[in-house]
């Protein structure tokens, strides 16, 4: 077979640790039960697996047991939490902000809102891609119900400050009139410490397959207390997850989500300062090449990020020449289909040409030293060979 290409599309989907398949495997086989059966053993073992993994994400983001809603995944969590809001609240105002760069489940969700009647703000954000918040307090008005930014962006990486939203959201609150404050940290949990109540979030979407867990499952926070938001549910049946997700729980993925942010959590700060080495290295060699970008925060940024846009080479091409030694993706939309630039790239005042011409790298757990060089001497030696065929042409 030949050889594979390295890794480096970690904002896309992360392997999953070996550690978090063996944990998975027993609740396909010997402890199948269903998690909600309380009359025999299947179900009690069931139970408990998915009480440990509750605990262990509720711990990691500083909540309890009770506000983990498990969902497919941050999509699912993203369309509960703003559908959800939105029509509980609607009575209450018909007025949402986000960000301009946010993912496309939640993007959508709030432009489907607006179909129905609904006002969005899509603030602008600064040309490093983080959130001015003399904007947002300018946007919250008497009928602003929801406000929704990200953790961390799955291009660019950056952070957005969550701790000075949510300080906004509560300050402009009045009565029973709160200002919910919603998060999609998809990208974040288990890389950045996230604390709901430091942080007042009221809701937050995670993903366990960013995180070295398996696909397919997920979880939204929502708060209980101070204050309780209450979400109209988006999906009904057996009035699982306290009626607020209906069907059977995912006993493997569950048990594999926990395990995969026990492990992340327990390597957080170790791990962080590898990745960040390994991205400097990769950084500083390419930035050895003139005309290359790096696209967002310098420092406010996840630690396995660099998004570069170069310039006088053609965005297809490059992914072209690089893809035989390295997975990585480029500056267009997501969809292999559409090849416009990426909303995220442009919303940081990038003209189309040089948005295009992108590349994303997400370095993970598994990346090394040999292949990050690797990577470098092949990325350097494409963008040379197609800027002189350029001049050639
Ligand atoms: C990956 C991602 C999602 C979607 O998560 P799924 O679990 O794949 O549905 C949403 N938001 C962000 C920021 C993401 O990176």
């Amino acid at each position: 077979m030949p050889q594979r290409p390295i890794y480096l599309d970690c904002h896309s989907t992360t392997p999953v640790d070996e550690n978090v398949v063996n944990a998975m495997l027993p609740y396909f086989t010997e402890h199948f039960g269903n998690a909600s059966s309380t009359s025999h053993i299947y179900g009690w073992e069931a139970e408990a697996a998915v009480k440990k993994a509750r605990e262990t994400i509720a711990a990691a983001i500083n909540a309890s047991p009770e506000e983990i809603i498990f969902t497919s995944g941050a999509t699912e969590a993203n369309n509960l939490a703003i559908k959800g809001v939105a029509e509980t609240y609607f009575s209450q105002g018909q007025h949402i902000i986000t960000i301009a760069t946010e993912h496309s489940a939640i993007i959508d969700p709030c432009n489907y809102l607006k179909t129905l009647g609904f006002d969005i703000t899509f603030l602008p954000v600064e040309k490093d891609g983080t959130i001015n918040l003399d904007n947002l307090e300018k946007a919250i008005r008497n009928d602003t119900i929801l406000v929704s930014v990200m953790a961390a962006n799955n291009e660019i990486g950056v952070l957005q400050p969550l701790a000075e939203i949510g300080a906004i959201c509560r300050d402009r609150s009045k009565g029973e009139s709160n200002i919910i404050f919603h998060s999609d940290s998809a990208q974040a949990i288990g890389k950045i410490p996230l604390d709901v109540q430091a942080m007042n979030i009221d809701l937050m979407s995670l993903t366990a397959h960013k995180v070295y867990g398996p696909k397919g499952i997920g979880a939204l926070y929502v708060r209980r207390r101070k204050p309780r938001v209450v979400l109209a549910p988006q999906q009904h049946g057996g009035g699982q997850e306290r009626g607020i997700r209906s069907g059977t729980l995912y006993t493997p993925q569950i048990v594999g989500f926990g395990k995969a942010v026990e492990i992340a959590l327990k390597n957080q700060v170790k791990e962080n300062k590898f990745i960040a080495q390994l991205r400097q290295n990769l950084w500083e060699q390419i930035s050895q090449l003139e005309g290359v970008y790096l696209n967002g925060h310098p420092t406010q940024r996840l630690a396995g990020n660099l998004n570069l846009s170069i310039e006088g080479v053609d965005g297809s091409a490059l992914l072209l020449g690089l893809q035989p030694i390295m997975a990585v993706s480029s500056g267009s939309a997501c969809s292999s289909t559409n090849t416009a630039p990426s909303h995220v790239l442009t919303a940081l005042g990038h003209s189309e040409k040089l948005a295009y011409a992108s590349v994303r790298f997400g370095i993970g757990r598994f990346n090394t030293e040999e292949e990050i060089n690797r990577v470098a001497e092949h990325f350097i030696s494409t963008v040379k060979s197609l800027r002189k065929q350029a001049v050639m042409i």
